[in-house]
């Protein structure tokens, strides 16, 4: 175990209280109104965090205002020098970091050390800010006329975030968001909201100047705070589609530019050509890891042809092999999930799936391990048919479903019909087939072999229909769209001799 891991284990058992970041400090709350959070490994209340009323919100937008001012003149040689530094302290503190994820979310250390990796892929993107932020001159569009684009933050913008990526996510929106010069509104999920603490701590420490970076905690009554103040001008979410699809209708009827990512039902293809051996590591690897709690998890593989005993068994082989418990032990693969009721909800779906005449080749009620920690073992559900519950929701733990389809054509159509769109994979060894399926599908991020196929730093991540509310994906070239306005200039420096009054409409000649 290493020393971060070690000092997590006895902060497990004091009872700590976690309070907004405003201005550069850490402000405790007076709302009187507060919420648990959980070790969910142990199976018990680790902490107490406050949430914001409105009023509390209103101070930080109002220290984001203030903070603005300065920060928006901040040259870019200087925001870019400030991104190298911001790099090079969550990479050394990353360990402390992902610690975190794993008392407080639970996903092994391993995992969350690949969160905090993927989220400072999107810092060091945003480090090429000043590349980012060119923009287009043309030279003499018109005789004497030069109009050339730039691109100006937006002001003051919120991120609302959930439990699963409590350090990734925020990330998405805040590097590129304080790359383009905006001030910035964190409200993390109120089920693990120190990560973003620490957050606040290491801009403050890497040189970000106080008040451009703020977190305020709550639940639904920070949220509406956010969506109502007319000081903010641009929202990011991300969470489940129903509160994606209020989010993004409220907040626009507000005023403000919205990107609203929602849930998903990622589908694997598994054609009859593929290896099935690969196929079935990548199923157990994307269905279980992080306990089945990622938005890019693959809920329901659909074998095509008469694949699917075959597929099954190698499936089953591989089950008991993948170990269940702490994260913080280091052998571990799969910790456990975020509270005890979602936990028991995610267990509901075996007997839902039973009941409806699915197969339950594997219930993790009776592979997990003892102890009061909110854990569920790997489950897999054979036979699933598209009326069925577990088919149609979004389970979000560790809770395969498998469904066999006799033709691609059939295994196509599962996918566009379904309501989610984010993520989707093939697996084949037939390039033919993979080309014809990425140009087919309804889904924003496809996979070829690729089982959980998240955009790199550089492209942008975001999926379709019920996975995203909005015009703008998140991160990458769409992240630098979204947190800024753009601006034409048409400009002429013509001899004052020559002016004369012309009441015709401006032509280019
Ligand atoms: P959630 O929707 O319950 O919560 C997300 C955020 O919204 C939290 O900050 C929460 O405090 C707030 N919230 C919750 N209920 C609210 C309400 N009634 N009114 C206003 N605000 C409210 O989501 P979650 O359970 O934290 O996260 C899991 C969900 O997030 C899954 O559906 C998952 O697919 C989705 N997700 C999607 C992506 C993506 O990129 N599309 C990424 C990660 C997670």
């Amino acid at each position: 175990m290493t020393e971060v891991l070690e000092k997590q284990q006895e902060r497990g058992t004091e009872l700590g209280r976690i309070s907004h970041w405003i201005g550069g400090q850490s402000v405790a709350g007076e709302s009187g109104r507060s919420g648990p959070v959980y070790n969910p490994a142990l199976g018990v209340q680790t902490r107490e965090v406050d949430f914001a009323s409105v009023e509390e919100l209103d101070r930080a937008v109002q220290a984001a205002k203030e903070a603005l001012v300065g920060w928006r003149q901040v040259s870019l040689s200087r925001r870019q020098e400030l991104f190298f530094r911001i790099r090079e302290l969550f990479h050394q503190r990353r360990e402390d970091l992902a610690a975190l994820l794993t008392e407080e979310h639970g996903k092994v250390f391993s995992d969350a050390l690949g969160e905090v990796q993927r989220g400072l892929e999107v810092i060091e993107y945003a480090c090429g800010i000043p590349t980012l932020l060119k923009g287009d001159f043309s030279e003499q569009a018109s005789t004497g006329i030069d109009v050339y684009s730039i691109r100006q933050p937006m002001g003051v913008v919120a991120g609302i975030t959930p439990f699963n990526f409590p350090a990734m996510v925020p990330m998405w929106m805040w590097a590129p968001a304080l790359a383009c010069g905006n001030a910035f509104i964190l409200k993390p999920s109120e089920k693990d909201p120190s990560a973003s603490v620490l957050t606040a701590q290491l801009l403050q420490e890497a040189g970000l100047p106080d008040g451009v970076f703020n977190v305020v905690h709550g639940d639904k009554v920070a949220v509406n705070a956010i969506l109502e103040h007319p000081d903010i001008a641009a929202v990011s979410f991300v969470g489940s589609t129903p509160i994606a699809r209020y989010i993004y209708s409220t907040g626009t009827a507000n005023g403000k530019r919205v990107q609203a990512l929602g849930g998903a039902k990622n589908h694997m293809i598994v054609l009859p050509d593929a290896d099935l051996d690969m196929a079935a590591d990548a199923a157990v690897s994307a269905a279980y890891g992080s306990a089945g709690e990622r938005c890019m998890a693959i809920s329901a593989v659909v074998t095509v042809g008469d694949i699917g005993d075959e597929f099954i068994a190698a499936v089953k082989e591989r089950l008991p092999k993948v170990k269940v418990g702490p994260g913080t032990e280091p052998d571990n693969e799969m910790g456990p999930l975020i509270t005890r009721e979602h936990r028991d909800k995610v267990a509901s779906y075996l007997d839902s799936g039973k009941e409806q005449g699915a197969e339950v080749v594997a219930d993790g009620r009776e592979s997990a391990p003892d102890g009061d920690g909110f854990f569920l073992g790997v489950s897999l559900l054979d036979k699933v048919t598209p009326e069925m519950d577990a088919y149609k929701d979004e389970i979000f733990g560790p809770v395969l479903s498998v469904v066999r389809a006799g033709t691609y054509d059939e295994a196509i159509k599962l996918v566009n019909e379904n309501q989610y769109g984010n993520g989707v994979a093939i697996f084949t060894r037939d390039g033919g087939a993979a080309r014809q399926f990425q140009h087919e599908v309804e889904v924003g991020m496809v996979g070829v072999n690729v089982p959980i196929p998240v955009p790199v730093a550089y492209y942008s991540f975001g999926g379709w229909k019920g996975s995203l509310f909005g015009d703008s994906h998140i991160y990458g070239p769409e992240g630098i769209s979204f947190y800024t306005r753009g601006k034409v200039v048409t400009s002429r420096w013509p001899d004052p001799a020559t002016s004369k009054v012309d009441l015709g409409f401006p032509q280019t000649r």
